[in-house]
């Protein structure tokens, strides 16, 4: 894998939040994405909030053709992802 694809910091990740649900985000991109999902609650919570924004946007406008077809294989994914317990810190005892 090359280092420097996809969005690395959390505003990177913000930044391509719209693509990543829109679809647009390469595989390469996407991976880093998802695990940045799965590492940092904030960007999570964003993601949440932006997915459920686009759906309630959706319902509202169910009648009229949807330009943005949300990838709800892919949100649901990554919500059963953060499921699970953050594993932020790692039991640092014994590790000599
Ligand atoms: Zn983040």
């Amino acid at each position: 894998m090359t280092p420097g694809t996809g969005p690395r910091t959390c505003r990177e990740v913000v930044d391509v939040i719209a693509d990543c649900v829109a679809g647009d985000l390469g595989v390469d991109e996407r991976r880093v994405f998802e695990a940045h999902m799965a590492d940092c609650r904030e960007c999570a919570a964003y993601l949440r909030t932006y997915a459920d924004t686009i759906r309630v946007a959706r319902d509202a406008h169910a009648e009229a053709a949807s330009p943005q077809n949300l990838p709800e294989r892919f949100v649901r994914a990554i919500m059963e992802a953060l499921e699970r317990p953050p594993r932020t810190s790692r039991p640092n005892r014994g590790s000599t």
